[in-house]
């Protein structure tokens, strides 16, 4: 091969190279995510958010809502899911993050120790399918509404996971991929999961005995 040629196609790779660094910057300014979400939605299916393509033959009606915009977000992760939910009582929701739990997603949970038991609840159904899940052992509730995605999106705002909350409340979410934001959540979250580990639980503190 002359040096000619050779000195072309060396000029073509820088320029492919910098072409694709332009692209990738491009398409993460893109995706910069800013949305907010308001509550109560009126009643309607949302297997079409878990099974995108396959038509759903149920009497539900099957208009989109803030709460399929949720769902849809949810279904984006790929890697993780940290829950940091006080109440957290939804079937669809949790179909949505089993699903993702059965897909290879990590999912982690964390919630209040008194309202987990309440007649329901999710946790359980989450715990028997393999979800790990922590809770607060001490006063005070765990009253956080925030969700991870991927680490990478936080979703947060007043709403429970609950068809009350959903279908009854005014409740607001707000998403964002803000990096400053996500990591101040990423670190509630890795707090709270080491202060909620069992391996630390203190049933009979040392005053008691
Ligand atoms: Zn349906």
């Amino acid at each position: 091969m002359d040096s000619a040629l050779c000195w072309k196609l060396l000029c073509v790779a820088a320029v492919s190279v910098s072409l694709e660094g332009l692209f990738r910057y491009w398409w993460k300014r893109r995706k910069s995510v800013k949305e907010v979400l308001f509550f109560p939605v009126s009643l309607s299916c949302t297997e079409g958010v878990l099974n995108p393509g396959v038509p759903c033959l149920c009497p539900l009606p099957h208009t989109d809502s803030d709460l399929h915009r949720l769902m849809r977000r949810l279904m984006e992760a790929r890697r993780s899911l940290e829950l940091c939910i006080f109440t957290f009582s939804s079937p669809p929701l949790a179909r949505a993050v089993l699903l993702l739990h059965s897909r290879g997603v990590r999912v982690r949970v964390i919630t209040d120790s008194d309202y987990m038991a309440t007649v329901g609840s999710q946790i359980g159904a989450l715990r028997k399918a393999g979800v790990e899940v922590r809770h607060n052992q001490s006063s005070g509730l765990m009253h956080h509404k925030f969700v991870l995605i991927d680490k990478t999106l936080v979703i947060t705002g007043s709403m429970n996971w609950t068809m009350q909350a959903i279908q009854t409340n005014k409740e607001n979410l707000l998403i964002t991929d803000d990096k400053v934001l996500v990591s101040a959540y990423v670190k509630e979250f890795e707090e709270l999961w080491n202060e909620y580990d069992p391996a630390t639980y203190d049933f009979f503190p040392e005053t008691d005995k």
